[in-house]
């Protein structure tokens, strides 16, 4: 009888051990889960971060590598030590940039100081300024004692048409990020205008410097950030490093209580075969009984801290994995943001030079590839100093907007059209002679003679001229648009509102 009951509460205890088994191997599951969350957030957070730093883009495409083998590997916290490492120690020195262009362009608006720059530039290139700011302190120094005697030369001294030309196009070959774009183009205008040189030169050098500082300021911004998400990947790490620990310990400790159990039942079963009399056997089946519930007991009781305290760690894991999730997606609307401002122009939205400039190479390689013709079209506004004269700047702001939007809206879909810079727009047609390309460019130029431009209630008719030029196998994209501005400039000297093609030369 003893015996049949001793049977039953072993059976209950069994059930009781295997249904921890399988609450334990649940967490196992949930765990790895988690694992596998966290790795596909730190592989699009390592993919994002490409492209940032050039030192950094290393042990990022190694972390991503090293991520494929799981989380807890040692490759993996190497890399991510290094690469906190470099973060730190990313400063100016990652963002420096070759001053050649700004010298020379000082160089040829202060003559006299021809040798003073140029030696800045060598103590330059042989590291003696701790930073690129110190470098261009020097440079302010030797612009500001010169202004000094340029507002003293006469006006009719110095040539102001060239000087205001070479500004303008400084400006046009810097990248202007958003918030200056205003004051950019407001600078533009006043060096078309013809305002006076000291202030236009000052307004120039402050602009830049300007934007120099700005743009610092993001670098260091998104190192800051990167710094902030690097520690917090050192801190999942570690925390997920404890979490597989109080596992293997869990297992460990099952493991053993399995051995103790099968060891009890086996000396139980022995024992009991080698009894003599019921009372002993029934004496022997209590007290292994009595032990296995002791040792049943103590180990639920150990389980059930284990468990409490891994669950708070899945608990602080899940919150840091939100958080992460939260940031790398602001940090992917930023990146978007940022190539959206890099890519286009304010004014117009229409892809700015630096996508003109991409797209170009791409149209380019296709050409040469595919042996498809390939042709380009410059458009100006006629007369659009008058539109700013009579109407001012904002209806001449607004007209560029409004033809910008006519040409995108009425070429195909496959031509690209950027706004090339002031009242100028540059279009690629692919897969397209000359003469296609004329007919289609003349079809965008009765639309804009067509359109009825109003200002402040007054009626502004407005007409565009457009060149043509198609490309040839041995062509460079210079030639192509040397000759489409050629073409444009016939249509203006023919009475403008036309569209002109200049043919490439035949050998
Ligand atoms: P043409 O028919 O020969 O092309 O004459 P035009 O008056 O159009 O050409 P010109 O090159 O003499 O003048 C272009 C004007 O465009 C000068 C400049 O003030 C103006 N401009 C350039 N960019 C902008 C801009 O972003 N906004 C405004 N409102 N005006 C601009
Ligand atoms: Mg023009
Ligand atoms: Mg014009």
């Amino acid at each position: 009888m003893s015996l049949f009951n001793s049977k039953k509460t072993e059976d209950k205890w069994e059930k009781k051990y295997f249904s921890l088994l399988d609450e334990q191997e649940k967490l196992e599951k949930d765990q790895q889960q988690k694992e596998q969350l966290l790795c596909k957030i730190i592989t699009r957070l390592a993919l994002v971060s490409i492209g940032v730093s050039p030192q950094l883009d290393p042990y990022l495409t190694q972390i991503r590598k090293q991520l494929k083998k799981g989380l807890i590997n040692d490759n993996l916290k190497q890399q991510l030590e290094q690469f906190s490492d470099t973060l730190l120690k990313l400063d100016d020195t990652s963002v420096k940039q070759d001053p050649k262009c700004l010298i020379e362009f000082l160089q040829r608006q202060f003559p006299r100081r021809k040798t003073e720059f140029e030696r800045v530039y060598t103590l330059w290139q042989q590291g003696n300024y701790r930073t690129q700011h110190d470098m261009l302190l020097a440079l302010h120094e030797l612009v500001d004692e010169e202004q000094a005697v340029v507002s003293d030369i006469p006006k009719q001294q110095l040539d102001v048409d060239l000087i205001c030309r070479q500004l303008l196009k400084l400006l046009e070959n810097t990248d202007i990020p958003e918030p200056f774009s205003q004051r950019a183009e407001h600078l533009k205008i006043q060096l078309q205008d013809g305002e006076p040189l000291p202030i236009l030169l000052e307004e120039t050098l402050s602009l830049l410097a300007d934007i120099k500082k700005h743009l610092l300021q993001e670098r260091q911004d998104m190192a800051r950030f990167l710094s902030q998400i690097s520690s917090q990947l050192h801190a999942l790490g570690n925390q997920t490093q404890g979490i597989t620990d109080a596992f293997v310990q869990g297992n460990k400790k099952r493991n053993l209580l399995d051995q103790s159990f099968t060891q009890q039942m086996q000396d139980l079963q022995q024992n009991s075969a080698n009894a003599t009399d019921l009372d002993s056997l029934k004496q022997l089946v209590s007290s292994s009984l009595e032990n296995i519930t002791q040792q049943l007991g103590q180990h639920q009781q150990q389980e059930k801290t284990t468990q409490q305290q891994t669950q708070q760690k899945i608990d602080q894991l899940n919150s840091k994995i939100k958080q992460l999730e939260d940031e790398s997606s602001m940090l992917e609307t930023q990146l978007q943001q940022a190539r959206h401002l890099a890519f286009n122009d304010p004014l117009t939205q229409l892809p700015n030079r630096l996508a003109y400039d991409e797209r170009l190479e791409a149209e380019l390689a296709r050409f040469r590839r595919n042996g498809t013709p390939l042709s380009m079209a410059i458009w100006d506004i006629d007369f659009f100093k008058k539109i700013n004269d009579s109407f001012g700047h904002k209806a001449g702001d607004k007209t560029l907007q409004i033809i910008g939007r006519l040409l995108q809206q009425h070429c195909r879909e496959m031509d690209f059209i950027a706004r090339f810079g002031g009242e100028e727009f540059v279009m690629l047609l692919p897969d397209t002679h000359s003469d296609a390309a004329l007919i289609i460019a003349e079809k965008l130029r009765k639309t804009i003679e067509k359109t009825g431009f109003n200002s402040g209630g007054h009626k502004i008719r407005i007409t565009v001229s457009c060149g043509i030029s198609q490309f040839s196998p041995d062509d460079t994209a210079e030639a192509v648009f040397k000759r489409a501005d050629a073409a444009l400039y016939k249509a203006k000297n023919n009475g403008r509102n036309q569209c002109v093609i200049e043919p490439a030369q035949t050998t």
